[in-house]
């Protein structure tokens, strides 16, 4: 059987934050604020996950009032993702990523983001596509205040 999950996540921008994304660190004066390491294309990515395969989503398994998750790094979070769909009998197909920001500039870094998010998962890199986009200035994306990331995925029914 195959299924489809859709993830969105927006997390504000702050001074001094590492930016995170995909598993890679982008070079930025700035970064996603959160309680884990608010890595915004992978907390889109598991909520798809969690989303195709109807067990919930993230903050129903990682709560942000839970001290384990704090400064977690969000790769940690999406192989334990992995693994429960897995337990309920779901590998990932295919996931195409979007993230959006107006800065940084992310096209430099999507190889090294398809790559750590297929590692991670265990699947051929193929598999994940990472695009970016600008929102032309407009919005909270476009005025520099935070970044936004869309995910879909399919996963596909094993045994
Ligand atoms: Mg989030």
């Amino acid at each position: 059987m195959i299924r489809i999950g859709h993830g969105y996540d927006v997390h504000r921008f702050k001074e001094g934050r590492e930016c995170i994304l995909c598993g890679v660190r982008v070079p930025y004066e700035r970064g996603p604020d959160g309680h884990s390491d608010a890595d915004v294309p992978l907390h889109a990515l598991m909520d798809a996950l969690l989303g195709a395969a109807a067990l919930g989503d993230i903050g129903q398994h990682f709560p942000d009032s839970d001290i384990r998750y704090k400064g977690i790094s969000s790769l940690v979070l999406l192989k334990e993702v992995v693994r429960l769909l897995m337990e309920n009998g779901y590998v990932l197909s295919n996931a195409d990523i979007t993230i959006v920001a107006q800065k940084p500039k992310i096209a430099p870094f999507i190889p090294d983001m398809r790559r750590s998010i297929a590692d991670a998962i265990g699947i051929p890199v193929e598999n994940i596509n990472v695009k970016a986009t600008t929102e032309e200035g407009l919005g909270f994306t476009g005025d520099g205040s935070g970044l936004a990331s869309h995910a879909v995925v399919l996963i596909t029914g094993i045994g």
